[in-house]
């Protein structure tokens, strides 16, 4: 992803990994096979392996610099972190040397939001010291929905799979640390920079809306994961806690983000990851950056 701006804030990206990933039916369970193949074949080349059958998924953390603050937006699945599974046990280090080729450094981090809290997004909210899970940015508040946190509170003492260890080794440290904010969904940092509730994939998902001098932006978590879905918005993941809801919470945003100016920031695209909505018959296109 090319770094870009909304305003006065820029936008820059951490991959911790791209490249094929899952293949479209198992990814939206719903999906019709011969349908999305067809979509797919019609859209940019870096969205869908066509001979391999596998979407192209990126795994990354937005950085996001306003005039007052360094933000990161959703953690990926960071390091040492037990029982992610085989696929997820990638190498970490191209996400480390990523942070650094950003120029900072983990004390300059001033919040961190995490649009929801599976596997994927709250990773590298900690790192293992000394056999301990400390917050891995020491003077950032991170910034949790109280309702998100609370489900993988109770789905963990539940002893449920997921979440196994995320809540666990992810979450309850930096709530334990002090630096957690468990806030409502609509929370608003500022005048420029605020949630809002779009539940479905998990119960409290939420995006992230920046707006600056005039421009706006969403980051829109996993909302969606691919661009298949603006075409297709009621195929869900088989991720998605609620697949009604999630479909519902997704139409809401591409309804009202198409046609205009706003940038969306979809945590899971490929290539320029950033795009406009356009509307499309009756469904949508999504328009990336630069394209
Ligand atoms: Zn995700």
């Amino acid at each position: 992803m090319n770094p870009f701006t909304i305003g006065d804030v820029t936008v820059s990206s951490i991959i911790e990994r791209q490249g094929p990933w899952r293949k479209p039916t198992d990814m939206f369970p719903t999906a019709d096979p011969t349908r999305a193949r067809e979509h797919l074949l019609g859209l940019e080349h870096y969205l869908y392996d066509a001979v391999l059958d596998l979407l192209f998924t990126t795994y990354q953390t937005f950085v996001v610099r306003t005039n007052k603050h360094t933000i990161l937006i959703d953690t990926c699945v960071g390091e040492d972190k037990p029982n992610r599974g085989a696929k997820l046990d990638y190498p970490k280090q191209p996400w480390l040397d990523g942070f650094a080729a950003e120029g900072l450094r983990f004390e300059d981090i001033d919040y961190v939001f995490c649009t929801h809290l599976h596997i994927d997004h709250c990773g590298w909210n900690t790192r293992l010291l000394n056999g301990k899970w400390v917050p891995t940015f020491p003077n950032a508040k991170y910034i949790f929905s109280k309702r998100e946190y609370d489900y993988w509170e109770a789905e963990t003492v539940k002893g449920s799979n997921p979440p196994g260890d995320v809540w666990s080794d992810s979450c309850l440290p930096i709530v334990e640390a002090g630096q957690a904010l468990l806030v409502d969904d609509d929370y608003a940092l500022d005048d420029s920079l605020w949630l809002t509730p779009t539940p479905g994939h998990s119960p409290g998902h939420v995006c992230v809306n920046v707006k600056s001098a005039g421009k706006n932006g969403i980051f829109t978590g996993d909302l969606m994961h691919h661009a298949l879905q603006c075409i297709e918005p009621d195929w869900s993941s088989c991720f998605c806690y609620d697949t009604d809801a999630s479909a519902k919470s997704r139409r809401s945003v591409l309804e009202s983000a198409a046609g205009t100016d706003t940038i969306i920031v979809p945590a899971h695209f490929p290539g320029a990851t950033a795009g406009r909505i356009k509307l499309s018959g009756d469904n949508y296109r999504f328009h990336f950056l630069g394209s």
